[in-house]
């Protein structure tokens, strides 16, 4: 698996101050994608252990909220294959940290129905993650003030309630509007 960049400080791509890592490789190829360049699976650099160990130590001081998975597309099978044993090492080094995944493919629909992403790692991927902001970015709903997405299509979902009920459980962020919570809905 190739990875595009590593932020240490993140503060668009979930709740707090986060570590986020971009993959390579991305079949959805969405109109007006932000990051083009990413389709490509062979784009930016080999993810080797010593990025691993890296996004392990910035993790570690206590004002770091957590990790934050984005692409490309994390879901793709061949980055599902690297990711699904490196976010073990992550939920079992830091137990309390929160791990966001932004994913193009439909929780219900692709993720946890046969798709071309669904693979032998997919359930336990799932497993780690406790917000999945999931569905392509659409520019005909392209929202420059929703809050940690880029179009009213895609949906924060909290996963392990979700998982646990089989109802779709969206997280309060999902209210999120400029900040504020929307007056309706
Ligand atoms: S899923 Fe994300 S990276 Fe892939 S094409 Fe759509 S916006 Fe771009």
């Amino acid at each position: 698996m190739n990875y595009s960049g590593i932020k240490t400080h993140d503060v668009a791509n979930g709740t707090g101050v986060r570590v986020s890592l971009f993959v390579s490789g991305c079949t959805h190829h969405c109109k007006d994608c932000f990051n083009p360049e990413t389709w490509d699976f062979n784009y930016g650099n080999e993810f080797t252990k010593k990025q691993e160990n890296e996004i392990i130590e910035a993790l570690a001081p206590s004002y770091i909220k957590g990790f934050s998975l984005l692409g490309g597309e994390p879901f793709e099978p061949s980055n599902q294959k690297v990711l699904t044993p490196f976010l073990k090492r992550i939920k079992e080094t830091y137990p309390d940290k929160t791990v966001w995944c932004y994913s193009g493919y439909l929780l219900d629909e692709e993720l946890l129905s046969e798709s071309r992403a669904r693979c032998e790692f997919t359930d336990e991927m799932l497993s780690y993650i406790d917000i999945l902001v999931d569905g392509e970015f659409n520019r005909d709903l392209k929202d420059l003030n929703l809050k940690f997405r880029g179009s009213s299509n895609q949906r924060i979902i909290e996963l392990p309630e979700t998982l646990k009920t089989g109802e779709i459980h969206l997280s309060e962020e999902n209210m999120k509007y400029l900040g504020k919570a929307r007056q309706n809905g």
